[in-house]
């Protein structure tokens, strides 16, 4: 029998994305493909683009540009994928595009650049699908698109309105996950808190009970699975003071990814955000005095069409009360289609690069003197990578690849998805540092 086909791959952009690349690999998988580690060589190449801003546009055309020139048949998938036009401007020859979340034509598009071997064996595939991300954590996907017109995106235009999954579905998954060996669940979507609303919280069948499509309720169900559960993209709507007990009780992280984005009322009914009405700061009090270990972590963008100074010295005020843990901010970037584009005077690059600066700089202020409180006290430290006399690892306040870590000493070697109790003897603005204490 001929050797199986290979197929090299790109995946750019965020975790959503890597989930999708994620299940396209897992199907090219189960049906006998293997991947190549160079396009050069490879029988084909998919790149997964992401289209969000335009410098990730710039990014994915130069990926397609590289695969184009080592291997020259090449499909392009995702983000970008929606706006065809702009990648065959630049690069006519591409065999296939497909849109974000089309594993069905990508497939195809295999199938007709290099047909199958032979049949699918499902024990190709690992039980858990093959996964990007190490074995230890997972990101888990709830829904897709998001209902949300915040007008500086245009994700909704690219990846369509909120397709939430069933409760039961996503369960398995999770189940599956965990059987597979992984510690920490990544729950991802656009708008997590607003998960279900679409399916009118239908309920689903998962162990013998009905269990509805609410983010509550998934959170609770996936706290019994007794692993790390960690909750990212939520808007603060008054429904997610309910999901705090749970963490103050252990059962979900005591972790909070916000994207809050703005704290000028007015910027943020420019921008359109989601529960832009609601009293935030009032809001974080509340969760705190719940659960007093909490993290939040936010994001911020600078320099959105007509922001004024007194928006930007309001954002400033409301960091210094909102006291948030982790904070990562962006400069405001046009993207063509984005009805922010229109909506007030453009901030001068120079003016963006000044309140980015002076933003950073007073928050990481604020997070050094939140992370200090830390030293003397012991944290379950999950590790993500182990050296020969220090492991690097993360703690219940700390996602991968955006927060900080925490490094390890220990009196015997740490494995890799282990999770170990830490002293925390040290901090800086971002890490933590301290000897493993039990195992
Ligand atoms: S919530 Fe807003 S920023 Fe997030 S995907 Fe939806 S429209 Fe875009």
């Amino acid at each position: 029998m001929s050797r199986p086909a290979r197929i090299s791959f790109v995946s750019l952009g965020c975790p959503k994305a890597l989930v999708d690349s994620e299940r396209i690999i897992t199907r090219l998988r189960a049906e006998g493909y293997e991947l190549a580690r160079d396009h050069a060589g490879a029988d084909l190449a998919i790149v997964n683009t992401c289209g969000f801003l335009n410098s990730a546009q710039t990014e994915s055309l130069s990926a397609i540009g590289a695969a184009m020139a080592e291997n020259g048949k090449v499909i392009v998938t995702g983000c970008m994928g929606a706006e065809p036009q702009k990648i065959t401007s630049v690069h006519p020859g591409v065999f296939a595009i497909t849109g974000p979340h089309q594993y069905e034509s990508v497939l195809d598009a295999v199938h007709r650049a290099v047909p199958p071997q032979h049949d699918p064996y499902a024990n190709l595939i690992p039980p858990q699908g093959v996964k990007l991300t190490p074995r230890h954590y997972a990101y888990l996907k709830i829904s897709e698109g998001c209902n949300n017109r915040c007008t500086f995106c245009i994700i909704p235009k690219l990846r369509g309105d909120l397709v939430s999954r069933p409760a039961a579905e996503i369960l398995r998954e999770a189940e599956r996950l965990v059987g597979a060996g992984v510690k920490e669940l990544l729950v991802i979507s656009q708008d997590t808190s607003a998960y279900g609303v679409d399916l009118k919280y239908a309920a689903s069948s998962w162990r013998g009970r009905e269990v509805r499509a609410k983010f509550l309720d998934l959170a609770r169900e996936l706290g019994e699975l007794d692993v790390w559960v960690r909750l990212h993209y939520v808007y603060p709507y008054p429904h997610v003071d309910d999901v705090i007990p749970l963490m103050a009780d252990g059962k979900v992280l005591p972790y909070l990814d916000v994207p809050f984005q703005h704290a000028s009322p007015d910027v943020l009914k420019r921008m359109r955000r989601p529960a832009a009405q609601e009293r935030t700061l009032r809001r974080i009090a509340a969760w705190r005095q719940m659960c007093p270990s909490l993290t939040i972590r936010s994001t911020f963008i600078v320099g959105f069409p007509g922001e004024t100074k007194d928006d930007f010295a309001l954002l400033l005020d409301w960091l210094d009360e909102a006291q948030l843990d982790r904070v990562g901010c962006f400069r405001y970037e046009a993207v063509d289609g984005a009805v922010a584009n229109d909506l007030g005077a453009p901030v001068p690059q120079a003016v963006k690069e000044e309140r980015y600066s002076r933003l950073m700089a007073r928050q990481q202020a604020i997070s050094a003197k939140r992370l200090k409180r830390k030293v003397g006290s012991r944290e379950r430290v999950i590790i993500d990578e182990v050296g020969p006399t220090v492991a690097k690892g993360r703690g219940k306040g700390d996602a991968p690849q955006i927060d900080g870590a925490i490094h390890v000493a220990s009196h015997r070697p740490l494995r890799v998805g282990e999770i170990a109790t830490v002293k925390i003897e040290r901090a800086d603005e971002y890490d933590l540092y301290g000897t493993a204490i039990g195992y």
